[in-house]
């Protein structure tokens, strides 16, 4: 049988300080492994040159540090954006993304194995939910991507497959893990966490003072359309949600980021911009409008001219307006497709 070697990324400070001295090294072996795992990004622990080569290899058969198979990886041809498939050890998949615009590289990685959600532009929600991930492996999606990536990223996103308020506390732990100051030293506000409107945990997160950068995917101007494409509005309706939007802002003194995503026929007319800016007003906000990438017909951008001229309207409210270009469109870079794709090759 294979035996299960434990992933040293499920480690805290503690426990890797526990593990030494319980071997008879110092204390500050735990520091030194930590700075090579998170700062230097090592791969392996032959590349620990400040231990001795038997604590290296008393080190390779106690732990892993990489616990994902690459199944598969697409670049775009059109702008580098890469999607990567990973199998974990137990044979579940997830995908992650790096997306490269500028000086900008954001790393967009997965919170939960699927979703529960089912909104009904995605890949991912029609997987339903098969398990969360743990910290450890939502940390691991960074490092593997970290290893690849031409550029060290410059914004964390949870915004691949999953809820991340659903799994919460594993998604804050990997958060502060990926911002330990001793570690990886990754900025915390640059560390956005994407929820489809879960309002107990954007309370909670200001409940909490999360350092933490909040983005809310409202994708619709009223409750009714947003029930249609969204079914979690049911649970967690349109005007409770901003108003836990505006209680977040106020009690943080943080803005934050809604993100619209245009579906042709569905959100997008004049009516709609003036619903949103209303919907909007007083709360500190940029808005992302992001023309939809899905694989269902149902659910499909606009045309350019319908994408500027939705721009142009709500950007007379000066609000803050991204149109993102349609990054990975040829990739399939909307989250959970990499992943459908896959299943169906199979
Ligand atoms: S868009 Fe996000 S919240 Fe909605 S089903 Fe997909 S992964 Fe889940």
């Amino acid at each position: 049988m294979e035996s299960v070697i434990q992933s040293v990324l499920d480690l805290n400070p503690e426990q890797i300080e526990a593990y030494f001295l319980n071997i008879g090294e110092p204390k500050f072996r735990s520091a030194q492994l930590w700075k090579g795992i998170y700062s230097a990004g090592y791969t392996d622990f032959s590349q620990f040159t400040v231990f001795t080569k038997s604590l290296r290899e008393k080190l390779t058969s106690d732990f892993s540090l990489r616990t994902f198979t690459l199944l598969d990886t697409t670049t775009s041809p059109v702008d580098e954006t890469v999607k990567f498939l990973w199998q974990m050890k137990d044979g579940y998949k997830i995908e992650s993304v790096i997306i490269y615009e500028g000086k900008r590289v954001t790393f967009c990685i997965s919170s939960q194995v699927g979703c529960p959600l089912d909104c009904k532009f995605c890949a991912t929600g029609k997987m339903g939910l098969l398990r969360n991930l743990t910290y450890a492996e939502i940390v691991e999606q960074v490092m593997q991507m970290k290893a690849l990536s031409k550029y060290p990223p410059t914004n964390i996103v949870y915004m691949g497959m999953g809820e991340p308020m659903l799994n919460y506390d594993a998604v804050m732990q990997a958060a502060d893990i990926l911002s330990e100051p001793e570690g990886m030293a990754f900025s915390r506000k640059k560390i956005t966490i994407s929820t489809s409107g879960i309002i107990t945990g954007i309370n909670r997160m200001a409940d909490e003072d999360q350092p933490y950068s909040l983005a809310i995917s409202l994708n619709a101007p009223n409750q009714k359309t947003r029930e249609e494409v969204m079914p979690i509005a049911r649970k967690y309706p349109l005007n409770e949600l901003l108003q836990a939007a505006r209680r977040y802002t106020k009690k943080t003194k943080k803005r934050i980021t809604f993100e619209y995503v245009l579906m042709d026929g569905i959100n997008t007319s004049d009516a709609d911009a003036q619903a949103l800016i209303e919907l909007t007003r007083g709360i500190p906000c940029r808005i992302n409008i992001i023309p939809c990438n899905s694989d269902d017909p149902r659910y499909q951008p606009p045309s350019d001219t319908v994408i500027q001229h939705f721009d142009r309207l709500v950007n007379k409210n000066h609000r803050t307006i991204t149109i993102r270009n349609r990054k990975g469109w040829e990739i399939q870079a909307a989250c959970g497709q990499l992943y459908a794709a896959n299943e169906k090759n199979k």
